[in-house]
């Protein structure tokens, strides 16, 4: 028996080892995907542990992304550039690696299910933490023609601005602009209502939040024509989303991008091409019931 795990404080509520387990299980590959909460301090002894010949590696989650990376001998040069591993990966000689598939999650669930790229488009990002990262290299990486940034503190998403800049990923074609959240509206109010696709990237929504019911934009801005993607998955209907849709936008929630990050994980693994439908229906019922 092989073991995976899940490396973040905390982890209880994660559903990555219900449909992992279940990726493993349908392919009859026998591997033990384990949670461990590991508070900050234990974090160093956890990646030690990973060296053993029965481990094929971890996935990362807060807050451990931007720490790992100096634990490990090799990090993929994309994951580094947006200083975040959230894959671990074991080599042979027990060498450890890191990579990053959270863009590729966000990018597959774009495309595979709302059948577009960020190319050419306007994109608006709601919030500039660690999931905003990832949305924002995936803009760059896809040549979106304009990207805001919209922060509660102004100076975050500037940081964030710096290291797509820094890295090299922000290539001819793509422009960037930060906005204050909390700025008078109508400067957001118009930006929100000409892009053609609003992510979000803040908690606020999710189930547990403590303004599940509120979203963190005026709803009267978003138009019929915005592709609205939320990257909370529960609920599966967010305030947000269900603004958009009663504005009669195309939404898109973080199920997708839960599911393909993981499912880009597990190949790195194991070498096997994921079981999408089967970590997909796991989560649902994970979430769900
Ligand atoms: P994070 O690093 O803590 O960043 C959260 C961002 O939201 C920060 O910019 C934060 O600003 C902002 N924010 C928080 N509360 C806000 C409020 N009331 N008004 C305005 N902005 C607010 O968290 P994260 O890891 O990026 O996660 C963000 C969300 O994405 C979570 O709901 C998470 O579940 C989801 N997510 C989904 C996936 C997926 O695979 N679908 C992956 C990762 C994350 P401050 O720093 O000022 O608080």
């Amino acid at each position: 028996m092989q073991i995976v795990g899940l490396i973040g404080h905390p982890v209880g509520h994660s559903i990555s080892p219900a449909f992992q387990q279940a990726a493993f299980d349908a392919l009859g590959l026998p591997v033990r995907y384990e949670a461990w909460d590991t508070p900050p301090g234990s974090l160093p002894t956890t990646i030690a542990r990973l060296r053993a010949p029965d481990y094929l590696g971890a996935n990362v989650t807060i807050p451990h992304k931007q720490a790992v990376i100096s634990l490990l001998d090799a990090v993929d040069p994309f994951a580094r550039a947006i200083a975040a591993v959230n894959t671990i990966v074991r080599q042979e000689d027990g060498t450890l690696v890191g990579y990053n598939t959270d863009v590729e999650g966000f990018t597959r669930s774009l495309r595979d299910e709302a059948g577009t790229d960020l190319g050419g488009c306007r994109v608006v990002l709601l919030g500039a933490g660690g999931a905003a990262r990832a949305v924002a290299a995936a803009a760059a990486v896809q040549r979106a023609a304009i990207l805001t940034i919209c922060a509660r503190r102004i100076e975050q998403a500037e940081d964030l601005r710096d290291m797509l800049v820094r890295t090299e990923l922000l290539g001819p074609g793509m422009e960037t602009r930060v906005l204050g959240l909390t700025c008078p509206g109508e400067m957001l109010g118009r930006t929100i209502e000409t892009c053609d696709v609003l992510v979000n990237a803040t908690p606020v929504g999710m189930a547990g939040h403590p303004s599940p019911a509120s979203t963190v934009i005026d709803p009267a801005w978003i138009s019929p024509r915005t592709l609205v993607v939320d990257l909370i998955y529960n609920p599966p209907i967010t305030p947000l989303l269900a603004a958009a849709a009663a504005r009669s936008a195309r939404t898109l929630n973080g199920l997708g991008m839960l599911i393909y990050q993981g499912a880009a994980a597990f190949e790195r693994w194991t070498g096997r091409a994921a079981p999408i439908e089967v970590m997909r229906a796991r989560a649902r019922e994970a979430l769900h019931g």
